[in-house]
């Protein structure tokens, strides 16, 4: 026995120079290896995220087929703005074909669900108020939503026994909606859940943005997009960008108010419903301005040139600013919801991977490395806008960022 411990003994002396051969190994391992190990798992991400995009493409593209109305969905993952997601918006649509068994979730990206879970809780003492048209409120009181008590619920006909916000049976309800999968980190286009602007006729004859309510909801906007629209659209489907990885925010509103399972606590980082459709940025507020209800898109005098006054300003490109034509104001797509943080191969900076409307996903480079991508706001090098510089990223050649798709708008409108 201690013959064979002296002869371990021995040999541990004469394993020296390994050993110091076995380190210098190890280095060089973690110097070239690791990172390279690291790198390919990034990489492995970004290929599981562009295929499960291009999985929600052709889900989608089911729904418009067996939609009465062709739509390619019902709407924004979005209680307030659209209904109970677990009956209502592109993530019940989806995840109700059976086409996927688990939830819908960027094995990347730092956002952890949906930002309407927050709705869906609700804070004790405020009332959730619908962003509905009147007659869709019941949608709010569908599914898994239903005994849930919501601005829109006339008190005094409100049955007792509704969960009011910030609840704990409501938090029950709210894990149950996650149990069964209607959760998700990606964020569709405006194009994909509003595709235009509501519009109308003041008395001077102007069109201009319906008075009902915001862009961004369905007071404001036709609603999600159909089959023929697309067909009839003068921007090509393979421009036409529709889903993307969320990005996230440290403000207290992106995120989770509540522990709601194993997997999400209060504090999570969440991504927005959608993205913020059209804006400008206002370079003297240093701030992003929305499409106003009422804002005059063709004022009467200038009816002749059709949309092109709003809709056809001269778009930003690489070498180019653009221009904002009648208003000076450069309406763009807001599209800051949207990440640009997966790993683009070795010599590629971070890319984000968008899902057209034709099912393609496409690979943009993130050139300035702020995690977005920028479709031509000349913000300069003002952080607070959300993007780190004006270089041009999500160009026109790649993807449609103008504040409307011109066909999207009959001119000769429909509420003359
Ligand atoms: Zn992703």
């Amino acid at each position: 026995m201690q013959a064979k411990c002296q002869q371990n003994d021995s040999q541990g002396r004469h394993r020296w120079p390994d050993l110091i051969g076995i380190v210098i190994a190890t280095s060089l391992l973690f110097a070239i290896g690791a990172p390279a190990i690291y790198r390919s798992q990034n990489y492995v991400k970004t290929i599981k995220c562009t295929n499960q995009l291009r999985q929600v493409g052709v889900a989608l593209h089911v729904v418009s087929i067996n939609d009465p109305k062709e739509r390619f969905c019902t709407g924004a993952y979005d209680y307030r703005r659209d209904g109970c997601p677990d009956e209502i918006g592109w993530v019940s649509d989806i995840m109700d074909l059976g086409a996927f068994e688990e939830p819908v979730l960027c094995p990347n990206t730092k956002s952890r669900g949906g930002v309407t879970l927050n709705d869906l809780i609700g804070v004790q003492g405020q009332p959730v108020e619908p962003l509905l048209p009147e007659e869709q409120y019941g949608q709010l009181s569908v599914g898994r939503c239903e005994p849930f008590l919501h601005g829109g619920v006339d008190p005094e006909s409100a049955k007792d026994d509704l969960l009011p916000p910030g609840s704990a049976a409501r938090r029950d309800h709210v894990a149950d909606i996650l149990k069964a999968n209607y959760n998700t980190t990606y964020v569709p286009s405006w194009f994909l859940t509003r595709w235009s602007i509501r519009t109308d006729y003041d008395r001077e004859g102007n069109l201009i943005v319906s008075k009902e309510g915001p862009v961004t909801d369905r007071r404001g906007s036709t609603g999600p997009v159909r089959r023929r629209d697309l067909e009839t659209s003068t921007i090509s489907s393979n421009a036409t960008p529709w889903v993307c990885d969320g990005s996230t925010s440290a403000k207290k509103d992106r995120r989770l108010i509540a522990d709601l399972s194993e997997t999400l606590s209060a504090g999570d980082p969440l991504s927005a419903t959608q993205t913020g459709g059209p804006v400008y940025w206002n370079a003297d507020r240093k701030v992003f301005i929305p499409l106003m209800p009422g804002t005059v898109l063709v004022p009467a005098n200038r009816k002749d040139e059709k949309l092109k006054p709003f809709c056809l300003d001269e778009l930003p490109d690489e070498e180019n600013p653009g221009d904002g034509g009648m208003d000076q104001k450069l309406w763009l797509q807001d599209t800051r919801q949207w990440a640009a943080e997966h790993y683009g191969g070795s010599e590629a900076k971070q890319v984000g991977v968008i899902l057209m409307a034709d099912g393609s996903a496409k690979t943009i480079s993130d050139v300035d490395g702020d995690g977005r991508l920028n479709p031509g706001f000349q913000v300069g090098e003002e952080s607070k806008s959300g993007y780190a510089s004006d270089t041009v990223e999500l160009t026109l050649k790649v993807a449609w960022s103008g504040p409307c798709i011109p066909s999207s708008i009959p001119y000769k409108g429909t509420f003359e």
